[in-house]
């Protein structure tokens, strides 16, 4: 997949559309504060794409057992710089030194999602396009992953 100048907006819409009928089901509300206008960066889409879809995927697992499940997702704009940031309300990552290990993962073995591989994927295809992949604990709780990327025309 070429790297192009994607609009990671619409990026996030796609996913959000995707994943709505899961939303549903494990009973997520999804709060995305859109912004007005395209933010183009330099990336795949379909690799933008997957990134997302592992980043909500792990936040649906780890609100589980939580009675509040929301998801935020924003992007935030600098000068030569998008940040996509996906944040939960579950409990909070137990070892973010260790999450981009590959293998690396606290959930049940055989479950469909606990090979550990997703966030070391993502962190590749992150790199791939020159990106950047964090993830913390929010102060008030939670998770929060956050995806730093060229914006399309600003590469130093
Ligand atoms: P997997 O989902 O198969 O466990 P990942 O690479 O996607 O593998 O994630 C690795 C680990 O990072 C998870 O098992 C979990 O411990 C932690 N993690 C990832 N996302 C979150 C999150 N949103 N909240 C809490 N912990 C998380
Ligand atoms: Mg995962």
């Amino acid at each position: 997949e070429p790297i192009t100048d994607v609009d990671i907006v619409a990026v996030v819409e796609a996913v959000l559309e995707m994943s709505e009928a899961r939303f549903v089901q494990d009973k997520v509300e999804v709060v995305w504060q859109a912004p007005p206008a395209p933010v183009y960066v330099r990336g795949g889409e379909v690799r933008l794409q997957q990134v997302l879809v592992n980043l909500i995927s792990n936040a649906i697992d780890a609100m589980e057992g939580s009675v509040l499940r929301r998801i935020e997702i924003a992007v935030e704009t600098g000068d030569r710089k998008a940040r996509l940031r996906v944040r939960d309300t579950g409990p909070g990552i137990a070892a973010p030194e260790k999450i981009f290990e590959p293998y690396y993962t606290t959930k049940a073995v055989g479950k469909a999602d606990g090979l550990g591989l997703g966030l070391s994927i993502s962190y590749g295809l992150v790199q791939s396009f020159g990106g950047d992949i964090r993830g913390r604990n929010h102060p008030d709780g939670g998770a929060v992953f956050t995806v730093e990327l060229a914006r399309a025309g600003m590469e130093k």
